[in-house]
């Protein structure tokens, strides 16, 4: 972590102080490399742990290693990979206090958003320990020819899986993705982003406490282009989450490999509001939908659109309650908001503000940098008259800062809601028949409907990702799970070969699959 991503701070701020133990574990998990490097919290810019820095030969070893522990693992039965997952499920709520103060310490956020997190690795592992096998279980299909051919589609885990995940999520996003490939028979080499690799250290030592094979799992740290290409250049299948930007590199590398790649990139994330909407729930709804993690969420809403049959009653309140949340970054639940996790994005926070207020934007609420409550911290901001020059019209902020709209119609909301590159995440909220129908007409992977985002992520059995500019490829449900293995057709032929008969000419053998084809024309589909 470069110093200037950290302003130190009386170190007293930090509570409890990261005990040694928990160092010399974490350090124990990351792949041995020959350099190492220090990693400071967002907090207060103190020591959190030096952990082992690695090179692109180090990520050929590692994938070598998980690719050995692999094959014994493919060869368990659902049932066993099952057992140690829920192990883990428990091990997650058993050590939750820790892994909070872990999520706290490296990113800065508050005690519910990094509680968010614990509760998601928790739900997608009782849902994937539950679900694997019946997402993965061979597939009778209709087979070449009637009784004689037996046709089945089996999926095949891939290999091994290399995972390069951002700092914003740093427990959910490695897992949630993880815990598919590992039910579906993978090994893992994963790359977190290099300020928050602690999370996804905590979760792995409980991941081996509850029985994973060693090796399966491996961890590599360091530069990230050197370590991105060496892991897309090992791995059968590459699971990546962080920016457009980044995500365009990886699938360009992923392409000259031919391997698969899925891809949860950013959005700019619209929300409306009908003239319709249940005020209250419309209002919390969206303060949650904008400004949890502080804004720093791939699903946050930074546009929103407000029919003017309702504006003048909810744009006013909004700005009370937003002017109404508690930023702070203690150890406990006291805090709806926390920090932003380095000077760098803090800055580009501001850049987006400052550039809309001197264009002509007008501030509604917060809009400063908040130095003392965290040296990171910058108030939830509401603009309007935000216009096509400003980087915030288009441009994702990934931070706590909305821009509101005025619209007239449904379908001048629709048009503005799609009128981007991205397709994230939007949201809708309106009497349901109405808002369902605008649902279906905007152009992203997940619209909530009455929700601001967390109806669709916690859906946890539907598939969630991006449209457009925001992914390739989904993570939850089948489609989450089935990605990370080779679709494979066995075709088994009895009595007979699928050829003319013995002693049959080609041309009788032609003139009998016609007559046998116009006839199958009325049978129907069966498999
Ligand atoms: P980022 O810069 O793209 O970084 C994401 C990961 O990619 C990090 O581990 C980073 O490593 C690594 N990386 C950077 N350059 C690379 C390269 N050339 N080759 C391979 N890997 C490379 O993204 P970010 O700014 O940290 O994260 C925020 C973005 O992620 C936002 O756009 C947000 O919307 C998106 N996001 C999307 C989802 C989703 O589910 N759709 C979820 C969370 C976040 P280092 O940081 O160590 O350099």
């Amino acid at each position: 972590m470069s110093p200037s991503a950290t302003t130190p701070r009386k170190s007293s701020t930090l509570q409890p102080p990261v005990p040694q133990e928990l160092r010399e574990r974490w350090a124990g998990l990351v792949f041995p490399g020959a350099k190492t490097q220090e990693h400071f919290s967002p907090l207060d810019g103190s020591l959190i742990a030096a952990l082992p820095q690695s090179d692109a030969a180090d990520v050929d070893v590692a994938f070598a290693r998980a690719r050995s522990a692999q094959q014994s693992w493919v060869g368990l039965s659902f049932g066993q990979r099952k057992a140690v997952m829920m192990r883990f499920h428990d091990l997650v709520l058993e050590h939750q206090a820790t892994l909070l103060d872990v999520v706290q310490w490296e990113t800065g956020k508050s005690r519910a958003s990094a509680f968010d997190e614990v509760a998601d690795i928790a739900l997608t592992t009782r849902y994937y320990a539950n679900s694997a096998e019946q997402h993965l279980r061979p597939e009778k299909r209709q087979g070449a020819l009637p009784f004689v051919t037996q046709t089945r589609v089996h999926l095949q885990a891939k290999g091994v899986v290399g995972m390069i995940t951002p700092w914003n999520y740093p427990l959910t996003l490695p897992l949630s993705d993880a815990v598919p490939a590992l039910m579906a028979g993978n090994g893992i080499v994963l790359k977190p982003d290099a300020q928050t690799p602690f999370s996804a250290l905590s979760a792995l030592d409980l991941l081996y406490q509850a029985g994973l094979p060693e090796g399966l799992f491996q961890v590599v740290i360091g530069d990230a282009p050197e370590l991105g290409t060496a892991i897309i250049n090992n791995a059968n299948f590459v699971m990546f989450t962080g920016s457009t930007e980044t995500g365009k590199i990886v699938a360009e590398q992923a392409a000259r490999r031919l391997i698969g790649f899925s891809a949860e990139l950013g959005g700019k994330n619209p929300m409306i509001v009908l003239d319709d909407a249940p005020l209250e729930r419309a209002l919390e709804g969206a303060i949650t939908a904008s400004f949890s993690n502080a804004g720093q969420l791939c699903m946050s809403i930074e546009r929103l659109y407000v029919h003017e049959g309702i504006y003048d009653r909810f744009v006013p309140r909004l700005i009370d309650e937003v002017g109404k949340l508690r930023l702070g970054t203690a150890f406990d639940f006291s805090y709806e908001v926390g920090a932003l996790i380095s000077a760098e994005h803090l800055e580009k926070v501001q850049a987006h503000v400052t550039d809309a207020l001197d264009g002509g934007a007008t501030l509604l609420a917060g809009g400063k940098h908040r130095p003392d409550v965290a040296p990171f911290s910058f108030e939830p901001t509401l603009l309007t008259d935000v216009t096509e020059d400003m980087l915030l019209c288009r441009g994702e902020t990934f931070g706590p800062v909305v821009a509101i709209y005025r619209v007239s119609s449904d379908e001048e909301a629709i048009a503005l809601a799609n009128d981007t590159s991205y397709g994230l995440n939007a949201s809708v909220w309106g009497s349901k028949t109405r808002a369902e129908s605008v649902a279906v007409q905007i152009q992203a992977g997940s619209v909530n409907v009455n929700e601001g985002f967390t109806a669709s992520w916690a859906s946890t059995d539907a598939p969630m990702g991006g449209f457009k500019e925001s992914g390739v490829g989904r993570r939850h449900g089948r489609e989450g799970i089935q990605k990370y293995t080779d679709v494979q057709t066995v075709a088994t032929q009895s009595g007979m070969n699928v050829a003319p008969p013995k002693g049959m000419s080609a041309e009788a053998f032609a003139q009998a699959m016609t007559k046998g084809l116009r006839l199958m024309k009325y049978f129907p589909f069966r498999k």
